[in-house]
């Protein structure tokens, strides 16, 4: 018997979802079955309306133009998110949605697309990409994944980070920052997909989610072996 359902948006899945983020949505899908939950998908295209009733939101990276197509979407339902994260939704934005989820983010044409001020960032695209593996010391352990990124991203004083660099760039490759946390928003630069390689920050979104709705978590336990293999191996390759 289920122990009850999540439903789980993902943000904008034609426009951004690149190197792989949308295995973020199955590895939220696939381990809420494993501990015994329903999992929903729900999907939010720009112009559409906005879903109700959801438990955790997903969102990923995406170029430059595709940041520009969903823009005013997100603007129209920037009010929704704000209101869901106060309510702790735990949600996790990689890349491009996570310089959206700041303030801002000025690309290296000029334009300034945006966003909706979740995080106290602001984003501002550099000389060089930012690309390579990347490892990272959380709350969560050690988190690996993979970076590709224009956009230098600062984070506002008192503005957490979600970790510290210990191998690759990050947030603006000066500060050792990566990432930011907003009560349960999660924004990252972290690609891979990222979920599938750091379950322990799968099961932590999760573990909010259903706290969040049904007052308790109760997790199964899962094999990971073949997660923690591939997690050893990332952290092996070279930048
Ligand atoms: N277009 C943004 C940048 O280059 C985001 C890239 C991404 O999502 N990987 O910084």
């Amino acid at each position: 018997m289920s122990k009850g359902t999540l439903r789980v948006l993902h943000l904008y899945p034609r426009e951004m979802n690149i190197y792989g983020d949308w295995g973020n949505v199955l590895t939220i899908i696939r381990r809420a079955e494993w501990h015994g939950y329903t999992a929903e998908l729900v999907q939010h295209h720009p112009g559409k309306p906005f879903p109700s009733d959801i438990d955790i939101v997903i969102g990923g990276g995406g170029q430059d133009s595709g940041q520009g197509v969903v823009k005013d979407d997100l603007l129209t339902i920037g009010s929704k998110l704000h209101k869901l994260a106060d309510d702790d939704v735990p949600m996790l934005m990689i890349c491009g949605l996570y310089q959206l989820f700041g303030r801002f983010f000025k690309t290296a044409s000029g334009d300034e697309i945006p966003g909706i001020g979740i995080f106290k960032t602001e984003t501002h695209a550099g000389p060089t990409r930012l690309i390579g593996n990347v490892v990272t010391k959380t709350p969560f352990g050690e988190l690996v994944g993979y970076e590709n990124h224009s956009g230098l991203t600062m984070l506002d004083d008192g503005q957490p980070a979600l970790g510290s660099i210990v191998k690759g760039a990050g947030n603006n490759g000066q500060d050792r920052t990566e990432g930011a946390i907003y009560r349960c928003v999660f924004g990252s630069y972290l690609h891979g997909s990222l979920l599938p390689k750091n379950p322990a920050f799968a099961d932590a979104l999760i573990e909010a989610a259903a706290h969040r709705k049904f007052g308790s978590f109760e997790p199964a336990i899962i094999d990971d072996r073949f997660a923690d293999l591939a997690r050893g191996i990332a952290k092996k390759r070279p930048r």
